[in-house]
């Protein structure tokens, strides 16, 4: 048995949440399973950004060398980039890495 440490009360190792005040013990299965999702996104994310990201800087580097490349071509890749990273929730992972 183990005490509550929202209402001292005694409650079973084994349980979840506490009987007496619903506090819980243990990560809830939705963050568990959110955890997977995330993980599988993350990777998502990252070939995304990396293939995106290499046309974005292919297209700037023929805007700069002057190989026949718009501006608009320019603009095409960055916003693919930067909606595709809102689509699939990027700017949470950049904010981490901002904090
Ligand atoms: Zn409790």
């Amino acid at each position: 048995m183990m005490k509550c440490p929202e209402c001292q009360h005694d409650v079973s190792e084994a349980a979840r949440t506490c009987p007496q005040c619903g506090h819980p013990f243990v990560d809830q299965p939705a963050s568990t399973a959110d955890g997977s999702t995330s993980a599988a996104r993350k990777w998502i994310l990252i070939v995304f950004n990396v293939i995106v990201g290499l046309w974005f800087v292919s297209e700037i580097v023929d805007y700069i060398d002057g190989n026949n490349v718009y501006e608009t071509d320019v603009l095409e890749s960055l916003a693919v980039l930067i909606i595709g990273n809102l689509v699939l929730g990027g700017y949470k992972y950049f904010r981490q890495f901002l904090k």
